[in-house]
């Protein structure tokens, strides 16, 4: 007998009959012998339909106010899920019981609608378990020391599962959704994809954070930091197949590199469009420019991703680096207004048409040359190459973003992604 926790997203919750499913194939599993928590997304279009409505009524805009309430809104959709999902269970015959986050309780910090979690109790949890229930908790939120409801952030239902299953030590976290797997890359990009069998740890995260929609990157981390097994599957398999099958279907994340099974170098490629290129043009090169300028973003409270300075010709360098789209306006506004002037700097020039493409792979680490052939590919098909950035496992590029699904799938095929 394990103890397993299931988490299942927005499409796979998305109507009654889907729900009804949902019951049968978690029943299958108590029935199996196995102790189950089960943390549900709302039902698909419920989180976007409600912050809508809020936002009707008034903007979106930086208010602790504000988001409060936008928290207090959006984890109704997984409140209503949760207690459909005890309901469905309930008429399977089995016994449910659900439980909002702050009814657990899962505690967070204070940070609406980005809260991290700091804690959770799982003595009520237990004990239901031994009582032979089946427990419901909702995905994607918590409760913060004063005692007003958080959210997780968006997909936050994959972090509210891995992150039950870290406190539960549970045996496995099984991520299930509407594909049946984690892809070398999106095949909606390259039909040729192909679902991995295994992915590591680490590959997951860089591919998260690279684009990869998959799993909520925060997720990935806490199955990281608590070596929580996962898997990702798909919800759409008729439910009652075989549990040991269901049980080896999907993509595993797996903590030793010698348990990978797929010895290639390069594992997926991931891309996003979510970023803009910003230049600060001729700059003096002395110390304390790269400080002025990204101290400045950073009190914005604006992310920076990749960072770039040429080196000095007469003194003069150029700055570069991306930052999110949502961003872009912003920080083009503070650079010309405030960092410019002060620095006194030729111009800043800005592109928000680019992508970001990587190729992620641990085999990189103990192989030479993978770069270069990226950079080989790309130039094949006459892809000019704007910024560069390598970690140990990852090589990015920012490219126009015409040219992603043809850089995606020239890299798909350089590196042999679609051959099994
Ligand atoms: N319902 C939330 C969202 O749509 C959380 C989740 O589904 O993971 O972002
Ligand atoms: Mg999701």
């Amino acid at each position: 007998m394990a103890l397993i926790v299931h988490k299942y997203g927005g499409t796979s919750m998305g109507s009654t009959e889907r729900i009804r499913n949902v019951a049968k194939r978690v029943a299958k599993w108590a029935r199996a012998g196995h102790q189950m928590v089960v943390v549900p997304s709302a039902m698909s279009g419920e989180t976007n339909r409600l912050l809508g409505l809020a936002k009707e009524l008034a903007p979106a805009k930086t208010d602790t106010a504000y988001d409060r309430e936008l928290d207090m809104l959006a984890a109704t959709g997984e409140q209503a899920s949760s207690a459909l999902l005890a309901i469905a269970l309930q008429s399977e015959g089995m016994q449910s019981v659900s439980y909002a986050g702050w009814q657990v309780p899962i505690k967070t910090n204070s940070a609406f609608t980005k809260a991290r979690i700091e804690s959770i109790d799982d003595v009520r949890v237990r004990q239901d378990l031994a009582a032979g229930r089946v427990v419901i908790v909702t995905g994607f939120q918590g409760v913060d020391p004063e005692g007003n409801i958080t959210t997780l952030g968006r997909g936050g239902s994959d972090t509210s599962a891995v992150a039950v299953a870290a406190a539960m030590k549970a045996d496995e976290c099984l991520i299930y959704t509407d594909v049946d797997g984690v892809y070398t890359t999106d095949p909606r990009v390259e039909p040729e994809a192909r679902r991995l069998k295994t992915v590591s740890f680490e590959e997951m995260l860089e591919m998260a954070s690279l684009g990869s929609k998959v799993l909520q990157i925060r997720s990935v981390e806490f199955a990281g930091k608590y070596k929580v097994p996962m898997r990702v599957l798909s919800s759409f398999t008729p439910w009652d197949i075989d549990i040991h099958e269901e049980a080896k279907s999907g993509t595993l994340i797996t903590f030793e590199e010698d348990e990978k099974m797929e010895q290639a170098v390069v594992s997926g490629i991931a891309f996003n469009r979510d970023e803009a290129k910003i230049s600060v043009v001729g700059v003096p090169d002395k110390p304390g420019i790269a400080y002025q300028i990204l101290g400045a973003v950073a009190d914005a409270n604006i992310e920076v991703d990749m960072i770039i300075q040429n080196i000095s010709k007469d003194g003069k360098t150029d700055f570069s680096f991306t930052v999110h789209r949502n961003d872009f306006a912003r920080t083009m506004d503070l650079l010309n207004e405030k960092v410019m002037p002060a620095l006194g700097a030729t111009q800043v020039t800005g592109d928000a048409k680019i992508c970001k493409v990587s190729i992620v792979g641990i085999g990189m680490r103990s192989h030479v040359g993978i770069a270069s052939k990226m950079f080989r590919s790309l130039s094949e098909e006459g892809i000019n190459i704007q910024m560069i950035s390598t970690s140990e496992i990852k090589t990015s590029v920012v490219i126009d973003e015409k040219y992603m699904e043809l850089a995606v799938r020239a890299l798909h095929k350089a590196f042999d992604l679609d051959q099994a």
